[in-house]
């Protein structure tokens, strides 16, 4: 009776800290799931998965993006034998694509991440494998040889799923938004976003009582330097006055490609003045950009400016853009590569 009533209390031990281990799993995936970027994941990793696994130390590693090498990006214990950073071929579980578990008995299978110690150690690596991407790997250590039993293998293994696709899934918003926001050829931000970020700085210029520039500029005679070099050479100019232009402008400025050969740019808390010595500025720098390409030297560039800020010459986002786009169109008319001023004439602050 004796017996049969230990190994009874045994086993409801046992379920109540499987109860336990699934509330905090559960916990740990709700609160996954509501992350919105990696780094808000990395503290609900450290703070809800280390009490499910006592007497270990662990760390979660992420593939990064340059594909060859495992970071760190949330750890706990102090006793911790694995590198802070590794490459995928010095561990076993990310070579085989399975769990790897290294007890003091089998100590010839270390992983090379792993240092060798004179104190008897377990260790258990985990993959972290979603959609066929290998996104990362779990790993633990222990003193406590029991520490890693079957039980908290499984449990290892859930974990390292749940946190892999959550990693995905913050992956993959990432780039969805990058991609809906910013311009697949100069990676400047697009029109839609141009548009929104235009709105919101109005609204903060009225707020504020302050101004708001907008620059409008298109490269000055781009059809005959396509017919000349090609489009690829084209498409490569492109990227260097976008990298120009995002290389000499503040941060709070903002810069789009509009289409085309024509880019906008944002000036936020601006005056007139101030815009036009900044778009001269941007001015001079194309005119003076080194572009090579397929060893060709593509010099001689230039591009024309219209200026035009808020409220003087427009009260809405549409309003401006005309009233620049009009201003274009005259340093465009008066030579090019020059910056010009919208008009202060009222009719062309109305779209
Ligand atoms: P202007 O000085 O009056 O601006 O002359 P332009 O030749 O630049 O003006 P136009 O609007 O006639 O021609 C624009 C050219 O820009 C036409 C098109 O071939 C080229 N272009 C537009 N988008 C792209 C692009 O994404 N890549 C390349 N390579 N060329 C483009
Ligand atoms: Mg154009
Ligand atoms: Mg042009």
């Amino acid at each position: 009776m004796q017996t049969a009533n230990k190994t009874l209390e045994r086993h409801l031990q046992d379920l109540r800290q499987r109860n336990t281990e699934m509330l905090l799993l559960s916990e740990t995936s709700d609160f996954l799931q509501a992350c919105r970027t990696i780094e808000e994941a990395c503290s609900v990793i450290t703070t809800l998965v280390e009490p499910l696994f006592p007497d270990c130390c662990g760390r979660f590693y992420i593939t990064c993006a340059s594909r060859n090498r495992l970071e760190t990006v949330a750890q706990w214990g102090n006793n911790l034998h694995s590198a802070a950073e590794f490459y995928p071929q010095d561990c076993w579980s990310l070579r085989r694509g399975r769990w790897h578990q290294l007890t003091p008995e089998r100590s010839g299978l270390r992983c090379n991440h792993i240092a060798h110690t004179h104190q008897p150690m377990s260790t258990l690596c985990i993959p972290m494998i979603a959609q066929g991407e290998t996104l990362g790997m779990f790993h633990l250590s222990t003193e406590k040889t029991d520490a890693l039993n079957e039980a908290k293998r499984q449990l290892a293994s859930t974990v390292a799923e749940q946190v892999g696709l959550a990693i995905a899934n913050l992956n993959l918003r990432e780039t969805l938004q990058h991609q809906s926001i910013r311009d697949s050829l100069t990676g400047l931000f697009n029109r839609r976003y141009l548009e929104e970020a235009l709105e919101k700085e109005i609204a903060r210029a009225q707020r504020h009582q302050s101004s708001v520039a907008v620059v409008m500029l298109d490269v000055d005679h781009f059809k005959s330097f396509n017919d000349t070099y090609g489009h690829d050479a084209g498409d490569w100019v492109l990227k260097a006055i976008a990298q120009a232009l995002k290389d000499n402008l503040r941060a709070a400025d903002t810069a789009c490609r509009y289409g085309g050969e024509e880019m906008t740019l944002i000036f936020s808390e601006n005056s007139l003045e101030e815009a036009l010595t900044l778009a001269e500025y941007l001015r001079h720098i194309i005119s003076q950009l080194n572009i090579t390409y397929s060893n060709q030297r593509l010099n001689g560039l230039t591009a024309s400016f219209g200026v035009a800020v808020f409220p003087e010459h427009g009260t809405s986002g549409a309003a401006l853009i005309q009233s620049a786009d009009r201003a274009l169109y005259r340093a465009k008319a008066a030579g090019r590569n020059q910056v010009i001023a919208a008009e202060n004439n009222p009719r062309e602050a109305t779209p």
